[in-house]
């Protein structure tokens, strides 16, 4: 005989888990429930952080047991959640610590974060005002902000935020194929080839865009980049001119204001002049759109108006000079037709926060659906971003995160953060210069990351750097030096996940060699965006290579 179920009325449990959730009518004692709930948590987690730049040390992952794992038939308490909630934090990389250089993942301000906090409270919806209300108005300030901070007009620019980085190229595409249609491809598709051309060390995220806005991966022009990693401007004419001459309809440009891995700077004022010259000279009547993305060099423009003479920071000299040569293309950006912002990267807001410019609001006409077409929303308010975004949905938090940051550090704050990487990456290029095995890959990219790679020894890096570029006899060598150099990398990883080190990153593609695409040089990359890195963890960089030279392993 089966035991009787125990019997507990659902309005008993209905009270129970009331007490899930944060209280919507003020109880200063369950708010202080809920501040404890999250003190708790910052406390177990704080006990996980060490010399190393993570929580709680690398951690073993069986994705094995995870597939075994089965919806619970039970309710369980927050505490006991909140205690699971840390067991998943371990392992985590910690992007603030001093030995941490890994990637442009940014650690987040106490106010964007509590602007998050704010957002998960009470899920302020910015599709449209009526169920945001002063959310939706830190998106329209956040905008105007940043439109001034470009140089656009902030009475004609429009802008919103969206997911990510890629979200802002795949508007800006969108609104490039829109305009060589005329607003027609919405209804009726595309309907024949068309091209998108960007530089081919522009993100990888342009072969999402391609694919899923129907244009094809296949319509992609890649313009080889210069040994600066700049799109070569000649090569993009001689495309362009192929092009136009064979009719071929070219619909965005992308120019790249701080590429991923080595912060390559295209020239996006000779890119719109190009396209300006050539618009006139093949009578086109739907030039290219062309589309910034400049989701991590965006912050530097911050410096477009410092007092460089001055030097009111008291910035180093090469400091100056490498945001002043960076300054040389970013401060161009008011040119681009629309462009994207990535707060979640130079922003130091948490993910996701991007935001996604035009420099005509009235393009967004044509991405707009009619209102018709949304009968449920739109019975009120103002302000309805939702009739043009992709998204339904949209969390308001992430413009208020952005509108934190921006009030909070000023071009000041952001002066003295930007200021600082830049001046600790500068610091490290000239350490790593001191060593003739050692050879600084990305030389003339003035920002925050240092790609480089190490010989053995007694090798004279510059001269086997040169070679392994441009002879054909010399790949099984390159081949061997990039084992090397992974093997080298595995060690140091090894060693910092022990707490002895400052962790690093990998790319398998820095370049290809001058005589095949099939040839990639991979690099160490050191990508400094914490605040804490100081000239301890620059020196131990540099100390974990040596070291690591002479270790065995990797002969
Ligand atoms: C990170 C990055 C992207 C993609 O942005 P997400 O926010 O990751 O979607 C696009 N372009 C560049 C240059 C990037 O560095």
């Amino acid at each position: 005989m089966t035991e009787k179920p125990q019997l507990k009325h659902y309005g008993e449990i209905l009270e129970q888990l009331k007490t899930y959730f944060p209280v919507p009518v003020s109880n200063p004692i369950m708010d202080g429930y809920f501040v404890h709930t999250i003190s708790n948590f910052l406390d177990y987690v704080d006990k996980l952080k060490s010399t190393a730049p993570l929580l709680g040390g690398q951690q073993k992952i069986h994705y094995e047991l995870s597939f075994k794992e089965r919806f619970p038939e039970k309710m369980s308490s927050v505490e006991q959640v909140i205690k699971l909630l840390v067991n998943y934090c371990q392992g985590t990389m910690i992007c603030a610590h001093p030995n941490t250089q890994v990637n442009v993942i940014p650690p987040s301000t106490i106010p964007s974060i509590t602007a998050t906090i704010a957002g998960a409270i009470y899920n302020p919806n910015i599709i449209s005002d009526e169920y945001s209300a002063y959310f939706a108005e830190a998106e329209i300030q956040s905008i105007a902000m940043l439109s001034d901070l470009i140089g656009y007009d902030p009475e004609l620019a429009g802008g919103f935020f969206t997911f990510g980085g890629t979200g802002t190229i795949l508007y800006g595409c969108k609104l490039a194929i829109e305009k060589l249609f005329e607003g027609k491809a919405m209804k009726e598709g595309i309907r024949e080839d068309i091209k998108i051309v960007a530089s081919e060390l522009s993100h990888y995220s342009r072969l999402n865009v391609a694919g899923w806005l129907g244009v094809g991966t296949d319509n992609l022009i890649a313009i080889p980049t210069t040994s600066d990693n700049q799109m070569s401007l000649i090569a993009l004419e001689e495309y362009l001119r192929r092009a136009f001459e064979s009719g071929e309809k070219v619909a965005a440009i992308l120019a790249t204001l701080g590429t991923t891995d080595a912060f390559g700077l295209d020239d996006l004022a000779g890119i719109v002049t190009l396209r300006n010259n050539l618009a006139k000279e093949f009578n086109l009547k739907h030039p290219p759109h062309i589309h910034a993305d400049a989701v991590i060099g965006w912050a530097w423009l911050v410096f477009k108006d410092y007092d460089f003479a001055n030097n009111p920071l008291c910035f180093e000299a090469q400091t100056l000079q490498a945001i002043q040569l960076s300054l040389k293309y970013i401060s161009s950006l008011n040119l681009a037709d629309s462009l994207g912002i990535d707060f979640h990267k130079t922003g130091y807001a948490p993910y996701i926060c991007s935001a996604f410019l035009t420099k005509n609001r009235n393009d967004l006409s044509l991405i707009s659906r009619k209102p018709q077409q949304m009968p449920y929303l739109y019975q009120w308010g103002q302000y309805h971003p939702g009739i043009y975004t992709l998204e339904s949905s949209r969390q308001g938090s992430t413009a208020l995160a952005a509108l934190a940051n921006i009030r909070l550090l000023g071009k000041e704050g952001y002066r003295v953060l930007i200021g600082h990487i830049v001046a600790m990456a500068q610091i490290l290029r000239r350490k790593l210069e001191n060593y003739s095995f050692i050879q600084v890959l990305n030389a003339n990219n003035y920002g925050p990351v240092t790609l480089f790679r190490v010989y053995p020894k007694n090798i004279n890096a510059l001269e086997e750097f040169q070679r392994e570029l441009k002879d054909p006899g010399y790949q099984k060598q390159l081949l061997e030096y990039n084992r090397y150099n992974r093997c080298l990398f595995d060690c140091i990883h090894e060693r910092t996940m022990r707490g002895q080190g400052v962790l690093l990153s990998w790319t398998d593609l820095y370049q290809h060699t001058d005589y095949s695409k099939n040839t990639s040089i991979s690099a160490f990359k050191s990508f400094i965006i914490s605040p804490w890195t100081d000239l301890k963890a620059l020196d131990l960089v540099v100390e974990q290579i040596v070291l690591g030279c002479q270790e065995v392993c990797c002969v």
